[in-house]
């Protein structure tokens, strides 16, 4: 059986780490880190993500404030309070609760963000820092996968990964994120001929395409490491319930490690958006975090 990587627990390690760093802030320097959360629209999804990120917020001593808009919001609207947003000193991070209602556009919401307030890591010039491999705000989702994988593998280099996936939110900065660790990184997607052969070269397989069950234990090599950032709700007698890409019961038998879903990587993107407010504080005001 597979060792399981628990992403409850391994969140709870990270959210003490964002504790500390916010009580040295508000000790040293008489900061508090302060998240702004924008939600367009009433989306019943985008409600519970945005309550979920509130209270991980206040439980680590992080001052949030929300900020609910109307389904109608205008561009104009909302890149008047990005602007206001974004002058605020007492606001160190800035995070716009995707997807946004058709009539407005991502793209220039996302850049309309200052990058050092970026804590989804989402701005073209964040993107462009971490694909040239430097320091930048990196989104939270594969930023929690790389410490799920860290926790296991004492050292990546040389590792042959898969990331099943090419969206700009996860499969592209996880694969650069692995690539700076020196792995040796294969993107499939759905246009990705054989990709049962390629994942079954892999020493990590990183499972991000939003389907259900998708990657079998016949996708694994024996002892390789699997995380499932997929999310697909379903029903069984008439209940809702949460599963991952990966045929997790099947691949539990062949893999090394594997992480489960519920409980894997949704925690680990939350507290590593928290750990971002942190880091965002600290590059908006240059101030170290030492312990
Ligand atoms: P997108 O829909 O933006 O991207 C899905 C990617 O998977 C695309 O690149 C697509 O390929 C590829 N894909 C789809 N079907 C297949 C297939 N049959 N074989 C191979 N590749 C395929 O999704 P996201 O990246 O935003 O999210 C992926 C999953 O992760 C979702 O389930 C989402 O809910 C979940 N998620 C979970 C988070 C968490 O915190 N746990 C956070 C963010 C996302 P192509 O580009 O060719 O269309």
């Amino acid at each position: 059986m597979a060792q399981l990587i628990d992403g409850k627990a391994l969140s709870a390690q990270v959210l003490q780490q964002v504790a500390a760093d916010v009580a040295l802030l508000k000790a040293d320097y008489d900061i508090l880190p302060t998240l702004a959360v924008v939600l367009v629209g009433e989306d019943p999804a985008s409600q519970v993500y945005v309550r979920n990120k509130m209270k991980r917020a206040s439980e680590v001593g992080i001052g949030s404030r929300e900020h609910l808009l109307d389904a109608g919001t205008t561009q104009d609207e909302l890149a008047q309070l990005i602007a206001t947003l974004n002058s605020d000193p007492l606001v160190h991070g800035i995070l716009v609760q995707l997807p946004l209602p058709a009539q407005l556009d991502e793209d220039s919401v996302i850049a309309s963000i200052h990058p050092d307030k970026d804590v989804d890591g989402f701005h073209p010039l964040n993107v462009g820092a971490l694909a040239a491999g430097r320091d930048t705000l990196v989104p939270c989702t594969p930023q929690g996968c790389m410490i799920m994988l860290n926790q296991v593998h004492s050292n990546l280099s040389g590792k042959n990964a898969v990331v099943v996936g090419r969206s700009n939110i996860v499969g592209k900065p996880m694969a650069a994120l692995l690539l700076q660790a020196n792995c040796t990184v294969t993107i499939a997607h759905s246009r990705t001929q054989n990709i049962e052969s390629l994942c079954r070269q892999a020493d990590i397989v990183i499972a991000a395409a939003g389907r259900m069950a998708l990657v079998d234990a016949t996708w694994i090599k024996p002892g390789a490491t699997v995380i499932d950032v997929g999310i697909n709700a379903i029903e069984i007698d008439g209940k809702r319930k949460l599963v991952g890409d990966v045929a997790f019961e099947a691949v539990s038998q062949v893999a090394g490690a594997i992480s489960p879903v519920p409980g894997g990587v949704g925690p680990m993107t939350i507290a590593c958006l928290l750990l971002n407010t942190t880091r965002a504080v600290t590059r908006q005001l240059a101030c170290p975090l030492e312990q």
